[in-house]
């Protein structure tokens, strides 16, 4: 069965394939009407692109796929909180919904970026869940 689980073991094994790379493994996955649309993962020093992050790769992608910069249907499931800079694509794209793995337990290590995302989060309803 296709469920949040199952869409975030998939982003896992985006982290694991920046983490084959040596790169700091985080992965991320965009899902609309329960397809994958597009994945991606951290390749920081491969492309030596400050903003190649998992989460803005694939939701490149995602309006490449789309043909639409507007990912109203999508969810986007991701390995770890967003920065800042994600963060701001995240809100921008207007993704329907966010799942982050074991946000809960990296909250403290991740504090500054989440509150960032959570308070831009309210103006626009972005679904936040933990997936476990
Ligand atoms: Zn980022």
């Amino acid at each position: 069965m296709k469920d949040d689980v199952y869409y975030m073991n998939l982003a896992l094994k985006e982290a694991k394939k920046a983490q084959m790379l040596n790169e700091v493994p985080i992965g991320a996955l965009i899902v609309i009407d329960d397809q994958v649309i597009s994945t991606g993962h951290n390749l920081r020093e491969t492309e030596q692109n400050a903003t190649a992050h998992a989460e803005l790769l694939a939701i490149n992608e995602a309006c490449r796929a789309t043909g639409s910069w507007r990912l109203e249907d999508a969810t986007l499931y991701v390995t770890l909180e967003p920065c800042p800079m994600c963060a701001g694509a995240i809100l921008q794209s207007r993704v329907k919904g966010l799942f982050l793995e074991r946000m809960i337990q990296r909250l403290a290590v991740q504090a500054h970026s989440w509150i960032y995302f959570e308070m831009n989060a309210l103006t626009i309803n972005v679904m936040l869940q933990a997936v476990y």
